[in-house]
């Protein structure tokens, strides 16, 4: 037999996917996703809403939780989501935590490579550097009298991002039980930022940026199309900016507007809906 010990290797229920959404991104968004690759990704992925939803609980099941948060968008209501995104994953005792919007597609099996090259015992914070210098936040001392300004780096939310459990289970003086909303209160920044604050600007670790993270900010025509597959999430511009997808063959534009479709059917020919000649 061989000596060697295999290294233990990342498995799928290893990672906790969360999906943020909103009632009325159930219909519009979030049938897309489950098509496609949260069809995929069925063990660790988590629905984060806001409202009950019969249907969408029928095609997704216990996985979807109903946050309570308001459906409104304001820094609170979504705060209110991230802390409890981040109050089921440590629940959940899974290694990695990953939060996607939802007008993100997630290549499972990039994310599970990427993930694999870390230990989930040490502080990892990875994404897409949200500006190209790092924002400057005043922090509101308790009682008033002196502010203090700090500057960190943040992973933009609307491209994904992860934390290692080591890192989560530190920040949880910050982020645990609704402490989550009173540290965004404290320096007035939106969810993502937070996060970054609380890792950054109060823990010392550092975010490791990764190109393999995409949001709609970003040109999306400018990914080679050979590079496509290779990425760990992706996003689609939407109505305001219908031309912001990913360059990928497939589906007319008209049947696949955000490309998912086609992105789905190159990663996974096999799918019943797929075009039979992408089978090979
Ligand atoms: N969202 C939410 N509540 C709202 C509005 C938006 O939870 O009232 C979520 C939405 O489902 C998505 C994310 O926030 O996951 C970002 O929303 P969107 O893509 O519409 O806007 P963006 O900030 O990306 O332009
Ligand atoms: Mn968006």
């Amino acid at each position: 037999a061989p000596a060697t010990v295999a290294a233990p290797s990342l498995r799928p229920e290893d990672i906790f996917i969360a999906v943020k959404t909103t009632r009325k991104n159930h219909g519009p968004r979030l049938g897309l996703l489950l098509r496609t690759w949260i069809s995929r990704a069925r063990p660790q992925t988590f629905i984060f809403t806001d409202g009950d939803d019969p249907e969408l609980q029928r095609q997704a099941g216990s996985r979807v939780i109903n946050t309570n948060c308001s459906a409104v968008r304001t820094r609170q209501a979504l705060c209110c989501k991230m802390s409890v995104e981040y109050d089921n994953f440590i629940e959940s005792g899974r290694k990695w935590f990953c939060h996607v919007d939802d007008d993100n597609y997630v290549n499972p099996s990039g994310l599970e490579h990427l993930l694999s090259a870390f230990s989930p015992n040490q502080d990892v914070y990875l994404g897409r550097p949200s500006l190209d210098h790092p924002i400057e936040a005043t922090e509101r001392v308790q009682g008033g009298g002196t502010a203090t300004t700090v500057k960190f780096w943040f992973a933009t939310g609307g491209a994904g991002f992860c934390l290692s459990r080591g890192l989560a289970l530190k920040m949880s003086p910050w982020a645990s039980l609704g402490s989550f909303m009173s540290t965004a209160e404290k320096v007035r920044l939106p969810d993502d930022c937070t996060v970054g604050y609380i890792v950054e600007g109060l823990l010392g670790a550092r975010l490791l940026p990764s190109p393999l993270f995409h949001s709609h900010l970003e040109n999306l025509q400018r990914l080679p199309a050979d590079a496509v597959l290779q990425q760990v999430t992706l996003s689609y511009g939407g109505p305001e900016n219908p031309h912001n997808v990913v360059n990928v063959a497939g589906f007319s534009l008209q049947q696949d507007p955000t490309r998912f479709k086609s992105v789905h059917c190159l990663l996974y020919p096999d799918t019943d809906w797929c075009p039979m000649q992408n089978r090979g």
